[in-house]
């Protein structure tokens, strides 16, 4: 598109939605440039709808014009899907951020694509509701990344990802269409069409509503920081744990140069002088705590962890995920920029990918951190990158 197709594109697009809901001008478009990953690409406008309404119109302008629209929720992808990439206009959903009914008896909530995963959290909590879909981008991430993303988060060994909660979505395909699939009950005899939405990555369709099932928020948990020597002793303890059949809430692990980071930055208390740390944390009724626990005490001992801590209140609790949650916002400190490699490997074959990780890093002088969910086996190797715009990334 030459500048002049683009300014007159620009004002076609200020006569879809009133003015205080379109971004045209390039200062404020800068902020749209990234999501969390590394690729920019500048759109030519945001548009900020309120309404299912405001996104048909945009879909059926955008198809007439033959702009390309990009979803986006907060902007904390890792993998460039809220980037306008070639360009056009970005469908931005930080006002459609309501919750539009909640049954408490039937553990239901239907909500606007643009809430964030901490606002679903307080809002069922209250009620002694749960929805454990957390991606440690929480504060910030929306629900309609989450639902595009199928995201996971430290809970999601125990209680699946996102695709196991969302029953039901309203959505606009790109002709305009209004469509719903599922509802609000966990099953409807229909292509499971929910499913097909639920990671597309924003490919098939936008999503306006979402109905969400919950659980009973667990009574009690019991949280344990155990350290090791190095990160493939860690991963064995990780595997031994789940070969017994054990299903902590979950197991979070970080390597000592992220310790040392973290605590640099956090004061959390984490033992840098050991080569890992595992974050496990168990839930349930009270007195199946202690047995559940106890169980995963003896297989620590047997892996030769170094030490394990057992938070003994709500303080001590919120000062080991203190460490976990900084995690992001130290990361500044090593390096401008990372890559995150976002992969799953078999629980069993943790120590052996880990290893192989580091002796590839190490071969070709990448500084690498390791901080990851390991009770799903979903490893994050974060490669630090020194200079983003040169892509000189950081020998060790
Ligand atoms: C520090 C950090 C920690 C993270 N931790 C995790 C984690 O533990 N687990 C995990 O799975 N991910 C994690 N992520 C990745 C990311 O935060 C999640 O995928 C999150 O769900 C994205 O939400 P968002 O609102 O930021 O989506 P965006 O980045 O805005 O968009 C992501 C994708 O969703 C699409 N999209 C957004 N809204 C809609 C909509 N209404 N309709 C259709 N498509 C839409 C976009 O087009 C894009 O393709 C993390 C990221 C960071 C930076």
């Amino acid at each position: 598109m030459t500048t002049l197709d683009k300014d007159a594109m620009r004002r076609s697009l200020a006569g879809v939605l009133p003015a205080n809901q379109i971004v045209t001008d390039p200062i404020s478009l800068i902020t749209y440039n990234r999501d969390a990953g590394l690729d920019p690409g500048m759109p030519d406008g945001v548009a900020i709808p309120t309404s299912t309404e405001d996104v048909v119109r945009l879909v059926q302008w955008a198809s007439k014009a033959q702009v390309p629209l990009v979803a986006r929720g907060a902007g904390t992808g890792l993998s460039g899907g809220a980037v306008a990439e070639h360009g056009g206009v970005i469908v931005q959903f930080s006002r459609m951020q309501h919750i539009l009914a909640f049954d408490q008896r039937g553990g239901s909530l239907m909500v606007q694509p643009g809430i964030t995963n901490q606002q679903i959290d307080s809002a069922v909590k209250a009620h002694g509701w749960y929805y454990p879909p957390d991606p440690s981008s929480g504060r910030a991430a929306s629900l309609g990344g989450n639902i595009a993303e199928n995201s996971g988060g430290p809970h999601c060994f125990k209680y699946g990802v996102t695709t196991n909660y969302v029953t039901g979505l309203q959505a606009v395909l790109a002709t305009g269409k209004v469509v719903h699939v599922g509802g609000r009950a966990l099953d409807y005899p229909e292509y499971d069409l929910v499913a097909l939405l639920t990671g597309s990555e924003g490919t098939l369709a936008i999503i306006t509503e979402a109905s969400l099932r919950l659980i009973r928020n667990p009574p009690a948990v019991k949280t344990a920081l155990a350290s090791f020597n190095s990160v493939e002793a860690a991963s064995q303890a990780v595997s031994r744990i789940i070969a017994a059949g054990l299903v902590p809430a979950t197991m979070e692990m970080m390597d000592q140069r992220f310790m040392r980071v973290i605590e640099d930055y956090a004061h959390a208390g984490l033992p840098i002088n050991a080569g890992a740390a595992l974050i496990i944390e168990v839930d349930g009724y009270p007195a199946s705590l202690d047995p559940q626990m106890a169980e995963i005490e003896v297989i620590l001992r047997e892996t030769n962890a170094i030490e394990q801590r057992f938070a003994k209140d709500e303080e001590e609790r919120a000062r080991i995920w203190l460490g976990r949650k900084s995690a992001a916002g130290a990361m500044a400190r090593l390096a401008p920029a990372y890559y995150l490699v976002d992969g799953t490997v078999p629980r069993s074959k943790l120590a052996a990918v880990l290893s192989d990780v580091s002796a590839i890093c190490d071969n070709h002088e990448l500084r690498v951190v390791y901080v990851f969910h390991a009770g799903d086996g979903n490893l994050h190797p974060l490669i630090l990158i020194e200079d983003p715009k040169t892509k000189n990334w950081c020998s060790v």
